[in-house]
């Protein structure tokens, strides 16, 4: 049978070892966490959010960044030490401003795609993650941030989503706890909230069902083709650095690494920039009836704070957002942390914020905001990985596309040519 080594066991190395599963091949599934789901697909911001599609390729962002080097409590902070990876991928991301229009109804189809495949896969294997259908809202304080709004929405129609304009009133029927005053909204009914981390562990379980082996604790060191497909090398945690590695072979390979794929891809002789853009939540825990009554059912994104929310059963408020460009850094800066607090409290005044549970992961961004799906350079290597901001609203998507990726070029049945007579 042909065997599939994927690297990695956040959301996109699970959902892509189900696909596999799904189709016949052999798959394990390397990790160095002792289980799935442990880095950046732990306590993320919870949104299927299509209406989150708009790639960021602007030069308003690049405007924003530089104006707000200097405020360590803005939504986008950079770190101004120059590195080549950060330089690079800097000077890609200005490139690719001019895809911008092309790049973002890409990802709001991809994105609804996507919301079918994975809620199909949470139906068929029974998984609770805490799913909510109340849909997503955007909010703007002001009419020049709502006209700009206006525009990204067509765009976001243009992708075939449904969204509508929505007045201060109508915000507050179909949110009655938000307790700013706003200019005006977006709704997109559609959209959903959802554990990433529950559903991730309830999909890996489902996989190992299906005979996918996870090999945990195991830290990739080296991927070299060999006897026909790759070795790949590991090592677990704790083992000296000096010892040979462990060597898993396999017929083909899917990175799956986040913010490990650009190491990986050199290794294999391919380019993917993935650049780590820290971003931080906070889990609210709510403990008292009040405190349930006064969160939000719905999810809330409001764009000028870059904050998200997504209410994750009766008892927990997610709250993400802000972005850092710091390298690998995965410090819990109290600085970073207290703005998402504070919003909490302005939007929700009646939550209490006494038990909140501080969380950074490292967003695993391309320069233009697509994840890299298919293969590379050489055959038996494939991508899954790149998806940034939105790699739990798209996971569900490009796993089936790398999988049919790989079904072209690998059939589940390993064909043995007979001997030369
Ligand atoms: C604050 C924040 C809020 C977010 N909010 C949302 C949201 O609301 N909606 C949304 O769609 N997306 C959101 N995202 C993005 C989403 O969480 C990510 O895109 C997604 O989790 C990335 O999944 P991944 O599988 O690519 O990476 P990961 O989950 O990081 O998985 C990669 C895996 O590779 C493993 N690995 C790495 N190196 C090695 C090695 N050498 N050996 C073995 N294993 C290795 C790691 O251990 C890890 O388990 C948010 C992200 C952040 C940070």
């Amino acid at each position: 049978m042909t065997h599939i080594a994927v690297i990695g066991a956040g959301i996109t190395g699970v959902t892509t070892a189900y696909a596999l599963a799904q189709r016949g091949y052999r798959v394990t599934v390397l990790d160095r966490q002792r289980y799935a789901a442990m880095e950046t697909s732990f306590a993320n911001g919870g949104q299927l959010s299509a209406c989150n599609a708009e790639v960021w390729n602007k030069l308003s962002t690049v405007l924003h960044g530089v104006q707000w080097m200097m405020r360590r409590d803005a939504p986008l902070l950079m770190n101004p030490t120059p590195s080549w990876h950060k330089l690079s991928w800097m000077a890609a991301f200005m490139r690719e401003i001019a895809h911008y229009r092309q790049n973002t109804v890409e990802t709001v189809r991809l994105a609804l795609k996507a919301r079918t495949a994975l809620f199909a896969m949470a139906q068929a294997e029974g998984i609770d993650f805490d799913l909510k259908t109340r849909g997503i809202l955007h909010f703007y304080r002001d009419r020049a941030s709502f006209e700009k709004a206006t525009a990204v929405n067509a765009l976001l129609r243009e992708g075939g989503l449904e969204r509508y304009a929505v007045n201060p009133e109508e915000i507050r029927a179909i949110e009655p706890t938000l307790a700013g005053t706003y200019h005006g909204g977006y709704f997109t009914p559609s959209d959903a909230t959802g554990d990433i981390h529950k559903f991730t562990r309830g999909l890996a379980a489902a996989c190992a069902r299906k005979g996918v082996r996870f090999i945990q604790d195991a830290d990739v060191a080296t991927i070299a083709p060999g006897e026909g497909g790759y070795a790949v090398g590991w090592r677990r945690a704790g083992d000296h650095a000096a010892e040979a590695p462990q060597v898993l072979q396999a017929d083909a390979v899917v990175i799956c690494a986040g913010c490990a794929s650009r190491h990986f891809a050199a290794m294999l002789g391919d380019r993917v920039n993935v650049y780590p853009v820290k971003g931080y939540s906070i889990t609210v825990n709510l403990l008292t009836p009040e405190a349930q009554t006064a969160a939000p059912e719905v999810s809330i994104l409001d764009e000028a704070a870059k904050i998200v929310t997504s209410r994750l059963g009766d008892e927990r408020l997610r709250v993400a957002g802000t972005a850092e460009f710091n390298g690998f850094n995965r410090d819990i800066r109290h600085d970073r942390i207290q703005p998402l607090v504070d919003w909490t409290r302005e939007q929700f005044p009646l939550v209490d914020t006494d038990r909140v549970v501080a969380w950074s992961g490292l967003r695993p961004m391309l320069p233009n905001m697509l994840p890299k799906v298919g293969r590379g350079r050489r055959p038996g290597v494939f991508y899954n990985t790149g998806h940034g901001h939105l790699g739990w609203t798209l996971s569900g998507a490009t796993a089936e596309l790398v999988a049919a990726a790989i079904a072209a070029e690998h059939a589940p049945e390993r064909v043995v040519l007979p001997l030369a007579a």
